[in-house]
């Protein structure tokens, strides 16, 4: 039986020791995740490179997801790099004005050049991820005074945020629109944008991917509390392709304990839009030091299972851990064992809905056909993907093969829970009226199915046109006449 969360890995030094990036691509990393907030041009695109080499000699299919670093706002750096030390109740000085690198025991400067006009008095900022906090007590100028609430150890370049969120940072920085150009020339399938506020931060990255000529998917990073809003959550999700729940920077600015129920309701608002949705962070953390997981690490992975997310992601774990490859593993069998539960596998989706459109009745339908005939596959004919997407809204334990020959789809789909990309020959597929015997061949040929197997195939009319789907058939292997 596959898996059907996919999972994500993100790429680092850690997997550019030799035979680690193949081994994890092994192990079953779906989609890789390159993070632009750390190396050079040519170290994405030599990892990319070397991903797309790998897939194509193991016949199979990988994702790349391009991460945007976005405006995460920071501490400069200190004198000669040292780490300072600070207690409760120690008064701190968040300077503007001061020089990059001249922080010190009472002040550090700041990268963010507005923080002082954007903060006020009682304000709570959080330093790296929440391990330091400080209260605003007064702002003077430039000068952001304040008492340390929770002490600790801090060092250059540390992230800063606002608890409760507010700062008016731009998603996009300038070297995100840079950065949108590497992805177009990669061909990334999806771009990650971070600190996304509102749709309107989606829209630009859509218009800049579209004039850099690129066809990735926007996923949206929510990780800023002023983006759970309701009406802008919705504008959010309905503009992208999928979302992450970020929950690092976003259980700093809303409060860890609050992270679990907006974990739950970003995972349900995603699916019932159709989109896509990925749990990131921590998910294994400890196994950046330690071979095996926690217990608790295993019931957060298999929560987000049931939760219903579409992928899971490694970060650290994977880019700069100690057991990169015993990371994908632990993911891979804590999801397949979890998604063995009834509650991953039925689904009340949409059950009391009308449908909008021909080709979602279609895809709707096959689902509760193949449910209910109890069909070995559903097997797509899809040119968007959105067949398939469709399709694996659904909680069910059905393989969903999404069958193309676009190959930017194919690779689209590695990101959906579920579905399974499944190349079909350009030159095979053009006999139309042949599609049936090929989607059969094809699937007999992958020991996906056997005689006597029954197929739900979906399609449409014509080849190549983009939601056309308006038929189903239902498909015994090996009857003479499909
Ligand atoms: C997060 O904050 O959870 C996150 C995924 O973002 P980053 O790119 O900073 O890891």
């Amino acid at each position: 039986m596959a898996r059907r969360t996919k999972i994500l890995a993100t790429l680092g030094p850690a997997t550019d020791k030799e035979g680690v990036l193949e081994s994890i691509l092994a192990a079953g990393v779906n989609v890789v995740r390159i993070n632009f907030s750390h190396g050079s041009e040519e170290e994405h695109l030599g990892r990319v490179k070397a991903v797309r080499k790998w897939a194509q000699a193991n016949n199979t299919y990988v994702g790349v997801l391009m991460d945007l670093q976005g405006p995460k706002i920071r501490i400069a750096s200190f004198k000669d790099g040292i780490k300072i030390q600070l207690n409760n109740g120690d008064v701190f000085t968040l300077d503007a004005d001061l020089d990059e690198n001249s922080g010190n025991q009472s002040a550090v400067g700041i990268a963010y050049k507005t923080l002082p006009q954007e903060v006020e008095p009682g304000n709570v900022l959080l330093l790296d991820d929440g391990k330091l906090v400080m209260e605003v007590t007064s702002i003077k100028g430039n000068k952001i005074h304040t008492i340390v609430t929770q002490g600790g150890a801090l060092s250059d370049k540390k992230g800063i945020n606002l608890r409760g969120g507010g700062l008016s940072a731009n998603a996009l920085t300038e070297k995100d629109k840079k950065d949108i150009l590497i992805a177009a020339k990669a061909k990334a399938d999806y771009v990650a944008l971070s600190f996304t506020v509102n749709g309107d931060d989606v829209r630009e990255t859509k218009a800049l991917l579209a004039a850099a000529g690129a066809h990735a998917g926007v996923i949206s990073k929510i990780e800023r509390a002023e983006s759970l809003v309701e009406e802008t959550i919705l504008d959010i999700i309905k503009e992208s392709a999928g979302i992450m729940v970020a929950r690092g920077d976003l259980g700093v600015e809303i409060g860890d304990a609050q992270l679990p129920a907006q974990q739950k309701r970003l995972i349900k608002l995603a699916r019932s839009n159709d989109r896509i949705v990925i749990t990131a962070t921590q998910m294994l953390e400890s196994m950046i030091k330690n071979p095996i997981p926690t217990r608790a690490e295993v019931f957060d992975v298999a929560n987000a299972v049931l939760d219903g997310t579409d992928a899971v992601m490694l970060s650290a774990e994977t880019a700069a851990g100690d057991y990169p490859e015993n990371a994908v593993k632990t993911m891979h069998d804590v999801c397949l064992e979890t998604e063995k539960n009834p509650i991953a596998k039925t689904s009340h989706h949409r059950l009391h809905e009308h449908f909008k459109d021909i080709d979602e009745t279609i895809a709707m339908s096959s689902m509760y056909a193949a449910n209910h005939l109890g069909v070995k596959v559903v097997a797509a004919l899809t040119e968007t993907g959105k067949t398939a997407m469709w399709m694996s809204r659904m909680s069910s334990n059905i393989s969903i093969f999404a069958m193309s020959d676009n190959v930017q789809t194919l690779r689209k789909v590695t990101l959906y829970r579920g579905v399974y990309p499944c190349g079909i020959e350009k030159s095979n597929a053009n006999d139309w009226s042949q599609v049936n015997e090929i989607v059969i061949e094809t699937l007999t040929k992958n020991e996906v199915v056997a005689n006597g197997d029954l197929v739900v195939l979906t399609k449409g009319m014509y080849k190549d046109k983009s939601g056309g789907t308006n038929m189903m058939k239902v498909l015994r292997v090996g009857d003479s006449n499909y």
